[in-house]
């Protein structure tokens, strides 16, 4: 059996073991060291071979964690919170911000929080079945790669068909990759084949006070990935992962990143 199948055998046990629970799946993943490829993996490695080899080969973690890292966590949680509780039949249920409050949060960091649960109060998915909250798959791509991994944060169904969705959070509203939705859209594909499946970003604004802001606090953006596209977004991956494998086989990584909006800039000039 090869290297990317036997890959491929690993990481389905574990996502059958982990029950469908993203954070258990990933957290396997990455104490068992099984080598998988990410759409995360293959952007980082895009943005700078060194920051790949902090993060995904020494692992090293942020020190303090970045108050932008605890409150977009706190508020995937907070929205996973919603429709975990409307799958399992409970309504549309709001829970307490303050229980994903952290002490890695400063009152800024709190008032964010607060506000952006409010705007997803506002703009939830309604009239849809929930499928899956924080949906973790494995795919496996072309026999020379390693296989894909990700986590869909909201699969919806309505008369069959699929839409995906994506939350994301800053301080503003960022371009999106197509490279991350064509990944799930190929999922989609080679798991449900014959169905329709569209794909969202739901994206909200760190904002202080909600009546006072110029520009909206949330945006809501379809994003069309023509599958047809495919070889473009496989070259791409190709192309990354021969990087990532250079790096895996101890590779000297160059430092050829945007440092100015890198986190890890501490760890290497500071
Ligand atoms: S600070 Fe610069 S060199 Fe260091 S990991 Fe980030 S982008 Fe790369």
């Amino acid at each position: 059996m090869g290297k990317n199948t036997e890959a491929y055998r690993q990481i389905s046990e574990v996502l059958a073991h982990s029950q469908g629970d993203a954070d258990v799946f990933v957290d396997i993943l990455r104490k068992e060291k099984i080598q998988h490829l990410s759409f995360s993996q293959i952007t980082t490695v895009e943005f700078c071979e060194y920051r790949y080899h902090l993060q995904y080969i020494e692992m090293r973690e942020l020190e303090p964690t970045p108050t932008y890292f605890a409150k977009g966590k706190a508020m995937h949680e907070l929205i996973a919170d919603t429709y975990r509780g409307m799958q399992n039949g409970n309504g549309n249920e709001a829970f307490s911000p303050n229980e994903r409050i952290s002490d890695k949060m400063d009152a800024e960091g709190e008032r964010h929080l607060m506000n952006a649960y409010r705007v997803h109060r506002e703009h939830m998915w309604m009239g849809y079945e929930i499928e899956a909250v924080e949906h973790p798959f494995v795919m496996e791509i072309e026999a020379g790669l390693l296989p894909m991994v990700g986590v869909i944060d909201l699969v919806l169904r309505q008369n069959g068909d699929f839409t995906l969705v994506d939350h994301k959070t800053g301080r503003d509203f960022y371009p999106y990759d197509v490279l991350q939705v064509a990944i799930y859209a190929k999922h989609i594909e080679g798991a449900h084949a014959g169905k329709s499946c569209r794909l969202f970003y739901d994206h909200y604004r760190w904002v202080n006070n909600l009546e006072r802001i110029r520009k909206p606090a949330f945006q809501r953006t379809e994003v069309n990935a023509e599958l047809s596209d495919w070889g473009e977004y496989l070259e791409r991956i190709r192309e990354g992962a021969v990087k990532i494998e250079r790096l895996r086989e101890g590779g000297t990584p160059t430092q050829n990143g945007k440092c100015f909006m890198c986190p890890y800039r501490g760890m290497c000039w500071g």
